[in-house]
């Protein structure tokens, strides 16, 4: 099982990255995705638009009683689609909801149960509290990712996420891959990343040019790959789907 944990800025594009890269990799492999965001709505573009009620939410209606049916959804392409959630806002810790959903999946055994070949994790990657670096302790996610464009606060919190993990990964836990550059068409985009890529020692894996169409499909609740599959902007999702599976089978890009 390949799992791989998917952070950036807030508002940067990761949930939309999450779930196209999930949509293009569910053709070939049997995927879960897992937001870790109160908003509860990293899965949504899967499932028509729709919210799913979140691990958190179900523990606070039914308590112990929840089963996993009530969890995990299926959505476009067969992926499983959970949603950890969090807090009322204002109340209690975003970061320890994330915990306290991810300990209740492991006692309800979703891994094993529903045993997919790749698991995808969609966090916040500005607020590195020991919640938020939840997938990437513990032996939860493997790979990180990060999603940045070269806006500078972007940049910011990657270099952040960046370090958050270099100091887990001396405990063995995750590796960061490499970036995501999702544009957003500042001026010297490129450059700026790419500067950036050089000083933090990693990769630019796969750049996701910016589209309307993007837009227009989460319009209609869908992913690019499900509502405009033939789109340039889809082509970019295929081939960092590719990039990941070759994770699986131990292709090191970086
Ligand atoms: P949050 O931190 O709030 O969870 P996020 O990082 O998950 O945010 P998204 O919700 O995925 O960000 O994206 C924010 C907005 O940016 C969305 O409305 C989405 O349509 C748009 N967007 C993301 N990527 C692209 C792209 N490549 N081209 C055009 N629009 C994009
Ligand atoms: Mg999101």
């Amino acid at each position: 099982m390949l799992k791989v944990a998917i952070y950036g800025k807030g508002g940067i594009g990761k949930s939309t990255t999450c779930s196209n890269l999930a949509a293009a990799l569910s053709k070939r492999y049997r995927v879960m995705q897992i937001g870790c965001d109160p908003k509860a709505d990293s899965t949504k573009n899967l499932l028509g638009g729709k919210k799913i009620c979140s691990v958190l939410e179900a523990l606070r209606e039914t308590g112990d009683e929840i089963e996993l049916k009530d969890l995990v959804h299926e959505g476009y392409g067969g992926v499983l689609c959970v949603e950890s959630g969090g807090p009322m806002p204002g109340v209690g810790c975003a970061g320890l909801g994330i915990i306290s959903a991810f300990q209740k999946l492991e006692e309800l055994e979703a891994f094993e149960i529903y045993r997919p070949d790749i698991v995808l994790y969609d966090v916040l990657g500005d607020v590195v509290c020991g919640g938020f670096a939840m997938p990437i302790r513990d032996g939860y996610a493997e790979h990180v990712l990060i999603v940045t464009s070269g806006e500078m606060m972007a940049l910011f919190a990657a270099d952040n996420i960046n370090r958050a993990v270099k100091h887990f990964e001396k405990r063995g836990y995750a590796r960061v891959r490499g970036l995501i550059l999702n544009e957003r068409r500042v001026k010297d985009e490129r450059a700026l990343v790419e500067r950036f890529a050089e000083e933090s020692g990693l990769n630019i894996l796969q750049t996701i040019r910016r589209s309307d169409d993007v837009q227009r499909a989460e319009e209609s609740g869908r992913t690019v790959i499900e509502a405009f599959p033939d789109c340039e902007v889809a082509a970019d999702y295929f081939a960092l789907a590719e990039l990941v599976a070759g994770l699986m089978n131990g292709e090191e890009k970086v």
